[in-house]
């Protein structure tokens, strides 16, 4: 069993104290629009960040990542402020990006994409989903309509993109496509690709409940976009093989991140409970709240300990998938519960934009879709609990 070592307690002491001390005051920053915090500012916070030392402080100054369980200790301090995982440069979808291509980039690749990310110098974006409008993948990735196909040592690739976070503003983009090309036919397809690229062109960028991501969340279209053959990450046709691998750890760290919000959100929304008087008493000794606030300390304590038992499995070597799911699944939803009890014990104060806690109560509404919708995670688990039973009755 992996434990948390000196060191990753002791970077995770620094995340907290940097987000505390350094990175909260910028809250209330005028730089923070409907679609994210500006480039301008997420560049002077990872700035700070790098001068303090805890830029991407999960990676260890050899490369090397420290293990999921610590990352969860440390991705969680980093959460305790929306823009604490912008400064550090743990944010979605950048973590993720950075993760997969540690996993199946070719040299040349990490040199040229990676490493520029890791430093902090730019941002990545991650082009799965499609427009539900045109029946393009969503929830089912294999409805996916954007084509690739070979043409001499390039690849072509055509068709449109939605709700692609931080793509407006990206330096480098992960681009999905299904080959036509006859020995790969209908699998799908990962390209790393320079961004801005005039085949590439944003559509418009959404306005949607949440505003934590730098860039928001576009709808891109893709015109005959001509990437170089050793511009693919991995094997043709292997696309939805390597999003897998990208996809139980990033899950988990999004748990790992909103649930750092969420513990800062309940130490306001109890500062408010002890402090606040009502018919007579603080609002702490009225039921009401106290049970609020008390359900709250146990939910947040379940899902650490979902987030640190998925993260354990992850440190097997074991691709999580179905843990991961669980953990996704329980973590969204409670933490959604958790937000609007803390919205509720704070009144007016809760709903206004005075404190993060309403910040959080969308963010998590947000978090319910993406990366797997909740019922698409039980379906899925109802699909093994299925399949398990006729295993189950074959033996019998
Ligand atoms: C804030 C945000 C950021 C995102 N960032 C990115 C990004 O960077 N890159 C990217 O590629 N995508 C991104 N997405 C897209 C996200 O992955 C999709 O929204 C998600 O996969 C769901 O697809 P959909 O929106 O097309 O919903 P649909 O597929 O239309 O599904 C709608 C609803 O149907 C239900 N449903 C679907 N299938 C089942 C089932 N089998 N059983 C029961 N119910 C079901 C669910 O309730 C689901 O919410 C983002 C989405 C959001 C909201």
């Amino acid at each position: 069993m992996t434990e948390i070592s000196t060191a990753a307690a002791e970077i995770a002491n620094r995340v907290e104290a940097f987000v505390r001390e350094t990175v909260v005051p910028f809250e209330k920053d005028p730089r923070l629009g409907s679609h994210g915090p500006s480039d301008e500012l997420a560049a002077e916070l990872r700035d700070l960040a790098r001068s303090q030392g805890v830029l991407c402080p999960h990676i260890r100054d050899d490369g090397t990542h420290f293990s999921h369980l610590e990352t969860a200790l440390i991705l969680r301090k980093s959460g305790l402020s929306p823009l604490g995982p912008i400064a550090c440069h743990v944010m979605a979808p950048d973590e993720g990006n950075m993760y997969l291509l540690g996993k199946v980039g070719s040299d040349a690749i990490k040199q040229r994409f990676l490493k520029p990310l890791v430093a902090g110098e730019g941002r990545s974006a991650f082009f799965m989903t499609e427009p539900a409008k045109d029946g393009g993948a969503g929830s089912d990735p294999s409805l996916m309509q954007t084509t690739c196909k070979r043409d001499g040592n390039h690849w072509v690739i055509s068709g449109r993109k939605a709700f692609i976070t931080g793509a407006d503003g990206a330096q480098v983009g992960i681009v999905m496509a299904k080959s036509i090309e006859p020995d790969s036919e209908g699998g799908a397809c990962l390209f790393l690709v320079d961004l801005p690229d005039p085949a590439i062109q944003t559509e418009r960028v959404l306005d949607t409940i949440d505003n934590s991501m730098p860039g928001g969340h576009a709808v891109i279209t893709i015109d005959n976009l001509r990437v170089p053959a050793d511009q693919m990450l991995g094997e043709a046709g292997e696309g939805f093989k390597y999003a897998q691998i990208r996809l139980a750890p990033a899950r988990l760290t999004h748990c790992m991140r909103w649930l750092g919000l969420a513990i800062r959100a309940q130490e306001i929304a109890s500062d408010y409970a002890c402090r606040r008087t009502a018919f007579g008493k603080q609002l702490i000794d009225h039921e009401g709240v106290g049970f609020m606030l008390a359900q709250n300390r146990i939910d947040l304590q379940a899902c650490e300990l979902m987030v640190d038992w998925c993260a354990r499995v992850l440190d097997t070597g074991d691709l999580g998938t179905t843990e991961s799911s669980m953990a996704k699944t329980f973590v969204a939803e409670t933490l959604f519960q958790i937000a609007d009890r803390c919205v509720q014990s704070m009144g007016g104060t809760g709903v206004s934009g005075d404190t993060i806690v309403e910040q959080l109560f969308r963010e998590v509404r947000a978090f319910r879709i993406y990366d797997g919708p909740t019922e698409v995670h039980k379906w899925s688990l109802a699909k093994k609990i299925k399949r398990e039973w006729r295993e189950h009755q074959a033996d019998a």
